[in-house]
């Protein structure tokens, strides 16, 4: 999410070192739910972590948009994709752009629909690969490596689609979209929001995922929706959970996120339900855009589950019969 600092400040937890106890317990809940009608393996922890140990890693170099460190991530989505059998969307994965004279490119993968009406239809799951690469040097170490921003919503969508490839129970098509050039202003999404509307597409749905890392607070639901009050998509998305996956924060909307995020180009041009999801909310994580958003400030466990007890929710919406999640000004 941009230009959070200022609001961080305002809400006094950036890198203030208060040690907040967070709940492990919610983590563990949906781990135990392996098992799905059709049998399919759902998202396993070490994949995760993995996933995480590489684009989190120093050899990445905190992945900003024009350097060498964003290639290898881009290489590594690139790679994930084809060992999934998800497809290309355009003549490569890479949607590429041109931003402060860098080279810039988006990673889209595609999943046709196995409906033949509604796979004319798509969804799609976003989130931005690249980072801030250098940030305020702690103890000699300068590398912003953005484990939490964003490579935890990468690997989010990454899981996703490993997931819908497997099981083919996609009925409209999924395009999986990480984003370059985010933390330069939503650039990269810009970029492919326009492309897309100008491609006509017809797009029913875009959740973006920021800063899904860490978990709130026990008495608090798993995670949030921006846009919250804009359209009903949170209330769609839990009856399809069947429980409560995402709610309202009031600094959300007070912050104005919905417009800080990569959802936003897709609302621009599409004037659809686009919002971001997170679990970050202003309490629970105190490194962001510093060099301690390290791998190990990442709760596997939570991650694990939360990627999980979302799938219900996008398979839901993925398949629903008619476009019912729609913006409240329509
Ligand atoms: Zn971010």
């Amino acid at each position: 999410m941009r230009n959070l600092i200022i609001l961080l400040l305002v809400a006094g937890i950036y890198s203030c070192g208060s040690k907040k106890e967070l709940s492990k317990e919610s983590s563990k809940v949906s781990i135990e739910a392996k098992t799905t009608d059709s049998g399919v393996e759902f998202v396993k922890l070490q994949d995760v972590q993995q996933a995480m140990e590489y684009m989190a890693s120093d050899e990445l170099e905190g992945r900003n948009t024009g350097s060498a460190g964003i290639e290898k991530a881009a290489v590594y989505i690139e790679s994930f994709f084809k060992e999934n059998n998800i497809k290309p969307y355009f003549e490569t994965y890479r949607d590429s752009f041109k931003v402060k004279k860098l080279d810039g490119y988006n990673v889209v993968g595609y999943l046709e629909g196995n409906d033949k009406d509604l796979k004319s239809e798509f969804v799609i799951l976003g989130a931005h690969y690249d980072h801030i690469g250098v940030g305020k040097e702690v103890d000699g170490d300068t590398i912003a490596n953005g484990a939490n921003d964003d490579a935890s919503g990468t690997i989010a969508v990454l899981e996703w689609a490993r997931y819908f490839a497997k099981t083919k129970s996609n009925k409209r098509s999924v395009l999986f979209t990480l984003y370059s050039a985010e933390e330069m202003g939503l650039k990269g999404s810009e970029h492919l929001a326009a492309k897309l509307k100008e491609a006509g597409i017809d797009l029913y749905t875009m959740i973006n995922f920021e800063m899904i890392g860490v978990p709130r607070a026990e008495k608090e639901t798993m995670a949030y929706l921006t846009g919250f009050n804009l359209s009903n998509m949170a209330e769609k998305l839990n009856e399809y959970a069947k429980n409560d996956v995402v709610g309202f924060l009031p600094q959300a909307k007070s912050y104005s996120l919905f417009k800080r995020s990569d959802n936003y180009p897709f609302y621009q041009q599409f004037k659809i339900p686009a919002q971001a999801i997170s679990t970050f909310d202003f309490t629970n994580f105190e490194f962001y855009h510093h060099v301690d958003d390290e791998v190990d400030k990442m709760d596997f466990n939570h991650m694990t589950s939360f990627m999980n007890r979302m799938i219900p929710a996008l398979e839901g919406m993925i398949n629903a019969a008619t476009k019912e999640i729609r913006m409240h000004n329509e």
